[in-house]
């Protein structure tokens, strides 16, 4: 039994875990299975790729007949791994469940669930900060009684983080948790505020609780089971989802897209090309009762397992900000979710790969977020530039890297190794690209564009200024082209003085004559 990582991006990994049924990959969702009532053949699961799933072990307790509880794998004629949650849903939605912690922590072992849940107490939605901590403690109280009685050392026990919307306690409880010894971690108490889409409030749980927890192992997300949310969730380090949404949609003719949920009586046309909506129509198969709920739980379960699939390609190629810029254009309240993850750029660049084996994309604002354009800056503040020379300053925009742009590669290749001179491209995606990162990761690997956005072309103008003057020049050569090209000018003057700045419009003079004129003034200032 482990759990290893293949790739990282952002918080995001792709990973496999392997249970004494089996290895499945991560991020992973445990479709949520009612043990009395099962819609879908074992085939199902085989043909989908889907290596575990999740019954609940307290109605399986209340349920059983005989007195010799069965192989959970058996119950459920599914033989892969098999997770299972302890009853502490039912005590959200009805209070006390009349069994004892410790009954169910034997239980699962007894019907040899291969991943299972200690009976914690979850926190919800609308606890008073008094009853949050009395829910994290109750928690951890359990968790130490849990861990006293467990026998079988074959069985994955997940250790759940309460607190809710209570951060500071969600904190602690992750600071308690993680000094006990679990397999897997989880978040409790999301789904309210997935249903009330209070992202931000769910992205401030999720970080509270990852910044406590021991990296290594990994994070179950409760009750999450749209794919819409997926990408971001798993940017912010969940590996393990379990949801019953796939099938309670289903019920309700609903139907699960990455970029939102469908009305299947609103529909004409299926864009997906899964088994279950290819060579048929949203008319045929809402005319049949009987095939539509199993049409549409099928349906359900592609979408939810070819976006986790896109995902784990996303990080595997280091694309995963790519597909969030994608994703939180589908709606206003996914964009604020974005947006929340951006303000914890930081976090996210501790864990991004510093070079990726593909390029990136620069797509607009929210990309200067992006782990890579952090690490760049960071780059450029501690990079040992020779001081006091003549700064020559080059637009870097038509080709990658910028001293082969044919414009100007003739003036870049001249003054390239004159020890008195020092280049520096002025790059609308970068601002200043000093001439000895332009071949690095990832300026020379990115595609950026020219968003011809004033306020962009005066916050990286601003940008060229601040780092050219950190050079302490004893002269500014400019060479100006374009709206951006007169808006560094402007910034330079104001920063470093007039006197300070020979300008050269790069839109009238030739290559030939922009040499001469450096020439000249380098010969005057030298
Ligand atoms: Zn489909």
């Amino acid at each position: 039994m482990s759990f290893q990582v293949h790739a990282k991006d952002l918080l995001g990994r792709v990973g496999t875990i392997k249970t004494r049924s089996g290895a499945f990959d991560t991020p992973h969702m445990f479709p949520v299975l009612d043990p009395y009532f099962q819609i879908l053949d074992p085939a199902f699961f085989e043909r989908a790729g889907i290596g575990a799933v999740m019954t609940n072990a307290y109605l399986l307790k209340r349920g059983q007949r005989s007195s010799e509880a069965a192989d959970v794998h058996d119950t459920l004629k599914f033989k892969r791994s098999v997770a299972t949650e302890s009853g502490a849903y039912q005590i959200l939605e009805y209070g006390e469940v009349g069994v004892k912690p410790s009954e169910i922590i034997e239980y699962q072992e007894k019907i040899g669930t291969d991943i299972g849940v200690i009976l914690d107490v979850p926190t919800g939605f609308r606890s008073d900060p008094r009853r949050a901590r009395w829910t994290v403690d109750e928690t951890v109280r359990r968790a130490d009684q849990a861990l006293d009685l467990t026998s079988r050392n074959d069985i994955l026990w997940m250790g759940p983080v309460q607190g809710g919307v209570h951060l500071k306690e969600v904190a602690r409880s992750a600071e308690e948790m993680s000094k006990r010894n679990f397999p897997i971690y989880a978040l409790g108490s999301p789904t309210e505020l997935m249903e009330s889409q209070r992202y931000d409030i769910l992205v401030e749980m999720i970080i509270a609780a990852k910044t406590a927890l021991p990296k290594s192992k990994p994070f179950h997300l409760f009750g999450a089971g749209h794919p819409v949310l997926f990408p971001f969730l798993v940017a912010l380090g969940c590996d393990l989802f379990d949801s019953a949404a796939y099938a309670l949609y289903a019920r309700a003719g609903r139907y699960l897209t990455s970029e939102g949920t469908q009305l299947l009586g609103d529909m004409v046309e299926f864009s997906c090309t899964c088994p279950a909506c290819l060579d048929t129509s949203p008319a045929k198969v809402f005319a049949d009762p009987r095939e539509r709920e199993t049409r549409l739980v099928q349906h359900n379960l592609w979408a939810c397992f070819s976006e986790l699939r896109r995902i784990r390609e996303a990080i595997r190629k280091g694309r995963l900000w790519e597909l969030l810029e994608a994703r939180s254009r589908a709606h206003p309240s996914l964009m604020d979710c974005f947006d929340r993850i951006r303000s914890h750029a930081e976090q996210l660049e501790s864990s991004t790969p510093v070079v990726k084996p593909h390029g990136i994309f620069h797509l607009s604002s929210s990309s200067e977020d992006r782990p890579e354009a952090l690490d760049y800056r960071a780059r450029l503040s501690r990079s040992a530039e020779e001081k006091g020379r003549i700064v020559l300053v080059l637009p870097g925009r038509w080709r990658r890297p910028f001293h082969e742009d044919p414009r100007y590669q003739v003036v870049s290749n001249s003054f390239d190794d004159n020890p008195e001179i020092s280049i520096c491209y002025y790059s609308p995606t970068w601002g200043p690209v000093p001439i000895e990162l332009d071949e690095t990761f990832p300026i020379a690997q990115a595609e950026g564009r020219d968003l011809g956005e004033p306020e962009l072309y005066q916050s990286k103008a601003a940008h060229v200024a601040s780092f050219v003057k950190t050079l302490r020049p004893r002269r500014v050569i400019l060479v100006s082209h374009g709206e951006y090209g007169r808006t560094v000018a402007t910034e330079l003057t104001k920063t470093l003085g007039r006197r300070k700045i020979v300008l050269l419009n790069g839109e009238r003079l030739k290559p030939q004559a922009i040499m001469k004129s450096i020439e000249r003034k380098v010969a005057l200032v030298g």
